[in-house]
């Protein structure tokens, strides 16, 4: 059993939810939003990466990375791309005044959890002046969390674990970088609740590799199947 943090995600939302994305090749189909922010993703990798750090090489990184799936219309894409526009001149301008170097960026991870495997790609990871790691998860939502949730974010938690038993590399700080809503919130890492995050993988792979795929109801007002899903307590909603 390979695991990622998406599989890994998805069957603690609600297992039945697991099954039909991942044993019986349903789709969700894309949004505005899943392509904006996959869009985003991308050209900042390119645009770190290219080597030239003007905004016209930052314009042309979204050009080529740019998704057009997922919108109503022209006009609505029209929008979401002018604030993509926004959103990385934004980006650049605290890019350009940060401190710290990067030191990786699309990072991927493999370790070995018993007899499964996890597997993971982290944003980017940076390096301050004192040497002290930084992992960096890019959001493209409207809203910033708060230090607390970034302290508590599941993702970033799990790419740090992963971050210490592949990469041999313990980040001091973890960082949701607001793409869009601005700006970088960070929060200490603290690794004493690792134990219980291997534990809880390891629980998660070796249920998926039973086949325990039993609906989570709860998680049903918030599910792209609600609508479908024969065990759906959500219908209609
Ligand atoms: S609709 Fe409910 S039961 Fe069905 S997959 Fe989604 S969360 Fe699970």
């Amino acid at each position: 059993m390979e695991l990622s943090y998406t599989r890994y995600r998805i069957y603690r939302e609600c297992p039945w939810k697991y099954k039909l994305i991942f044993q019986d090749g349903r789709r969700i189909p894309p949004t505005a939003k899943s392509s904006f922010g996959l869009s985003l993703h991308r050209a900042l990798e390119a645009w770190l990466s290219g080597g030239d750090d003007s905004e016209d090489a930052l314009s042309r990184a979204l050009r080529a990375a740019w998704r057009g799936d997922g919108y109503p219309d022209e006009d609505a894409e029209s929008r979401w791309y002018s604030k993509a526009e926004r959103a990385l001149l934004r980006f650049r301008d605290e890019e350009l005044s940060r401190r710290s170097r990067v030191i990786a960026l699309e990072k991927e991870f493999i370790w070995e959890l018993g007899p499964h495997t996890v597997r993971g790609m982290i944003d980017r990871i940076d390096q301050g002046p004192d040497g002290a790691y930084e992992l960096i998860d890019y959001k493209t939502g409207p809203s910033a969390p708060t230090p607390a949730q970034v302290a508590a974010d599941a993702q970033l938690r799990f790419y740090a674990l992963g971050a210490r038993r592949a990469l041999g590399l313990s980040p001091a700080t973890v960082t949701v970088d607001c793409v869009v809503a601005g700006p970088r919130v960070s929060a200490a890492y603290d690794p004493s609740g690792e134990a219980a995050l291997t534990a809880d993988a390891s629980a998660v792979a070796d249920a998926i590799e039973r086949a325990s795929f039993s609906p989570d109801t709860s998680y049903c007002p918030r599910c792209d199947f609600r609508r479908d899903c024969a065990h759906s307590t959500a219908v209609g909603g």
